[in-house]
């Protein structure tokens, strides 16, 4: 026997349903169950996880708390850090210096970011991003400052940090780009090559 789920519209066998009575299917009675999950405090949650997972992987220097997360995320009202589009149930926890490239996992190297940042800037350094229209530079000036006081140093040894990051990360990218060609990778090169342009 069929039933029509009345939140997705499809025809479905009443086993599909938790009882012959629910309007809804098992399918969409499961999504809306995880979205009630998501609360603020579950998703920061998982951030955080995230990140100590993704830190350990890489054996990269870790002393972030939960509090830090929260703080981060409290303080961004919602935005990205990037291109300040409010976002607040999509926001991501954002290395500034990537995990994967060596980055901290900790208060001075995290922010909120929006998904299209996220992925724009992927695992490059900041300052190459600047440029692209999707980065706003003022934000970045902000974002700066907020580094700086959270590390207790001047702003001007961030950026040349930063500086030093960008110069790192393309001087990678080369040495990537030079191992895959002499490997006669073509894909992967032609993929390096649009990676350090
Ligand atoms: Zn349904
Ligand atoms: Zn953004």
């Amino acid at each position: 026997m069929n039933k029509v789920c009345s939140n997705c519209r499809q025809e479905k066998n009443v086993t599909e349903f938790y009882a012959p009575k629910r309007p809804h299917c098992k399918g969409c009675e499961r999504t809306s169950a995880r979205q009630r999950m998501m609360t603020p405090e579950n998703r920061l949650r998982t951030a955080f996880r995230g990140a100590k997972r993704t830190a350990e992987k890489h054996s990269t220097y870790d002393d972030l708390t939960l509090d830090d997360v929260r703080y981060v995320f409290a303080i961004s009202d919602g935005k990205c850090a990037y291109c300040g589009k409010h976002d607040p149930d999509n926001l991501h926890l954002e290395h500034i210096a990537p995990l994967s490239r060596n980055g901290h996992n900790t208060l001075s190297n995290i922010t909120t970011s929006c998904p299209a940042c996220n992925l724009a800037k992927r695992t490059e350094a900041i300052l190459t991003y600047i440029s692209t229209n999707s980065f706003d530079a003022n934000l970045i000036n902000v974002l700066i400052d907020k580094m700086a006081y959270r590390a207790d140093v001047d702003r001007n040894e961030i950026i040349d940090l930063l500086r030093m990051q960008q110069d790192d990360y393309r001087w990678e990218d080369n040495e990537d780009y030079i191992r895959r060609y002499a490997n006669g990778d073509q894909a992967n090169t032609e993929r390096g090559r649009d990676a350090i342009s």
